[in-house]
C-alpha cells in the first residue's frame, strides 16, 4: 500500500463534500427533530467552501491541506459543529506535521488527535449523544484493525463501521450536550445529527482513500 499524498486527502475532502451535499436534507431533518434544523445546511456550506479552497491552492503536504480545511470549516460552518469539525481537521493536520506522505499509523494517530481536539473543545464524553459517540468507537476500531494486521483500507472500513454502530446507539441516548440537551428525555428516540455526519465523513474516507 502506497502512503497517502496531499492529493489523496484532497480526494477525501471532496468525497465528504459530495456526500454531505447529497444528504444535507437528511441531516437537517435529523437536526429538526432534536435541534434547530441547520446541521445539513451548515455542513454543506462549509465543505463546499473547503473544496473551493483546496481547489484554488497548492499544498506542501497532507498536514497543510487538512489544516486549511479546518480553518475554512471554523469560519464557514457556524453552529456548534463548525468549531468542532474545524478543530478536528486542524488537529488532524497539525498531527501530520510537514511530512509529504502519510502511512496508516500516522493517519490513525492524526485521527485520534483530531478526536481529542473535539473532546477538549466541546467537553462532551462518550454517551452524551454527540458526534463523539461516532468518533470514539471509530478511532478505537481503526487502531484495533491495524493492530490485527489490517492495512489502511481495512482500518478505515473498521472506523466507518465503528462510527455507524456508535451513531445507531445514539438513538437510545438522552442528549447531555449541545442544543438537543434542552429537550431532555424528548431527545431520546432520534439519532444524533453530528454522529450521523461523522459517520458520513468516515464512510467517505473508506470509499476514497487508496
Ligand atoms: P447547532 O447545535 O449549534 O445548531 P449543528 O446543528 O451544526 O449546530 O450541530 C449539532 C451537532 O453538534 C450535534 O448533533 C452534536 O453531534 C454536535 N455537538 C453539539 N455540541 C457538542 C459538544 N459539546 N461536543 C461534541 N459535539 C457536539
Ligand atoms: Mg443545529
Amino acid at each position: 500500500m502506497a502512503d497517502l499524498s496531499a492529493e489523496n486527502l484532497a480526494g477525501w475532502v471532496r468525497a465528504c463534500a459530495e456526500r454531505i451535499h447529497a444528504e444535507a436534507a437528511w441531516l437537517t431533518e435529523l437536526d429538526a427533530a432534536i435541534g434547530d434544523a441547520d446541521h445539513g445546511s451548515n455542513l454543506d456550506r462549509g465543505f463546499a467552501a473547503a473544496v473551493a479552497k483546496i481547489d484554488a491552492e497548492a499544498y506542501a503536504g497532507p498536514g497543510a491541506l487538512l489544516r486549511s480545511v479546518g480553518m475554512t470549516l471554523v469560519s464557514t460552518v457556524g453552529g456548534a459543529s463548525g468549531p468542532l469539525y474545524g478543530t478536528f481537521f486542524l488537529r488532524c493536520g497539525t498531527a501530520l506535521g510537514e511530512d509529504g506522505a502519510v502511512d496508516a499509523a500516522a493517519l490513525g494517530a492524526a485521527l485520534r488527535a483530531g478526536v481529542a481536539g473535539v473532546q477538549a473543545r466541546g467537553k462532551a464524553e462518550a454517551g452524551d449523544k454527540t458526534m463523539l459517540d461516532a468518533w470514539l468507537p471509530a478511532v478505537d476500531a481503526y487502531d484495533a484493525a491495524l493492530a490485527g494486521g489490517g492495512d489502511l483500507r481495512a482500518a478505515l472500513r473498521a472506523a466507518a463501521e465503528g462510527a455507524g454502530a456508535g451513531r445507531d446507539a445514539t438513538v437510545d441516548l438522552v442528549a447531555r450536550k449541545g442544543r438537543a440537551s434542552y429537550l431532555g428525555e424528548r431527545s431520546r428516540g432520534h439519532p444524533d445529527p453530528g454522529a450521523t455526519s461523522t459517520t458520513m465523513i468516515l464512510e467517505a474516507a473508506a470509499a476514497t482513500l487508496p
